[in-house]
């Protein structure tokens, strides 16, 4: 029996995508291999890579000044991989802290330059504010500005995008590129680890802008500079070849649900229900401003916290699994991204209400 997954990360895939990476596992399309068995350079394999290069440009409208690299090493590794190519000119670069994911890229920057903090979304309540431009303190002439676009652990989310002249923009959105269409034409880096939403672990999404290609520092390793896997078809050392082909399969199946103005719409739906269902009680608390809200991950608290054994346990036992909250910020959280379907997060509210009826 499937549960309803709301796990963070790795999450929740398309049952489709699973029974199809099923009927392929011993023989892709007539080929009598798996696809873990192919070589990379062989024209099966070349097939599905080239095809989700294409789908993923044509699903997130990529504009043709910008390149699609898949790498490794997940968003942690992009912490490095970014000022590694960025900082051959100026190694200097400014954060926007919206919570625990931009807080750590901060970090990770400062082993190889400077990294001003140019704004903090955090509060009294912890990171519950997404800084709007006006707030933010940029230094003179950084080499760019890092905004994690949708913090995972603190569920806050930033949807307004702004124009930063001539500063190139590097977005981290692991946990909710493809949940909407997002104009990649206001970013000059664009990441996103697999396993949220694309897929499952092992591949790195890198969207970069082609002029961006040449500001590495000498000491970037060769496998993780942009230029030469962008030179290399993201091919130069062998690249997670599973991990693509899956990853492939979600952007078809994402085609087939109508793309992302559609997925977009659904995602909306399922955190409105959510929210609502948190908003209408005061048995149930999210601390996140309503403008910043993240549609992909819902932190949510109970008001009395000793019954947060109580609520997972009676959630387990209806199949709602993976409800506990990041270590870090305690509670509950529910991750809503778009493999997860309605049903589930009609199931996880009609749950709540339930178990508040018979708790307050
Ligand atoms: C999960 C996540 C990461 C880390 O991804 P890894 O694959 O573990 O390196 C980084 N940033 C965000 C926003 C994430 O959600």
């Amino acid at each position: 029996m499937r549960v309803f997954n709301f796990s963070a990360g790795p999450a929740a895939l398309p049952e489709e995508v699973l029974r199809q990476a099923a009927d392929e596992m011993l023989d892709w399309h007539g080929s009598g291999m798996s696809v873990m068995e192919m070589s990379h350079r062989g024209p099966e394999f070349m097939q599905i890579h080239s095809e989700a290069l294409l789908d993923l440009r044509e699903l997130m409208q990529v504009p043709a000044s910008h390149q699609i690299l898949f790498l490794q090493g997940g968003g942690i590794g992009e912490n490095a991989i970014v000022p590694l190519n960025l900082f051959g000119a100026k190694p200097r670069a400014d954060f926007v802290i919206t919570g625990s994911w931009s807080q750590k890229s901060q970090k990770e920057a400062l082993k190889y330059g400077a990294a001003h903090i140019a704004a903090t979304g955090r509060t009294e309540a912890g990171f519950t504010h997404a800084p709007a431009k006006g707030e933010w303190k940029l230094s003179d002439d950084p080499a760019y500005v890092h905004l994690c676009t949708n913090e995972t652990i603190d569920g806050v989310e930033t949807f307004e995008i702004p124009d930063l002249g001539d500063i190139p923009l590097v977005a981290d959105a692991s946990s909710h590129i493809l949940s909407r269409p997002m104009d990649l034409a206001k970013y000059g880096v664009l990441y996103g680890g697999a396993q949220k939403n694309i897929g499952m672990a092992g591949v790195t999404v890198v969207i970069v802008r082609e002029d961006l290609l040449d500001r590495a520092m000498p000491i970037c390793p060769s496998a993780f500079e942009w230029k030469t896997v962008a030179a290399n078809n993201s091919m130069f050392n062998t690249p997670p070849t599973y991990a693509i082909y899956i990853a492939g399969l979600v952007f078809k199946w994402l085609k087939r649900q109508g793309g992302l103005t559609a997925i977009e719409a659904r995602n909306i739906e399922k955190a409105q229900l959510l929210y609502d269902t948190i908003d209408a009680s005061s048995f149930y608390i999210n601390k996140v401003e309503r403008r910043a809200r993240s549609r992909m991950n819902v932190p949510f608290f109970l008001a009395d916290e000793t019954r947060n054994d109580d609520f997972l346990a009676g959630a387990k036992a209806r199949g709602l699994l993976q409800l506990k909250g990041h270590k870090s910020v305690g509670g509950m959280r529910a991750s809503i991204y778009n493999a997860v379907p309605l049903e589930a997060v009609k199931a996880l509210v009609e749950y709540m209400k339930e178990f508040e009826a018979k708790h307050a």
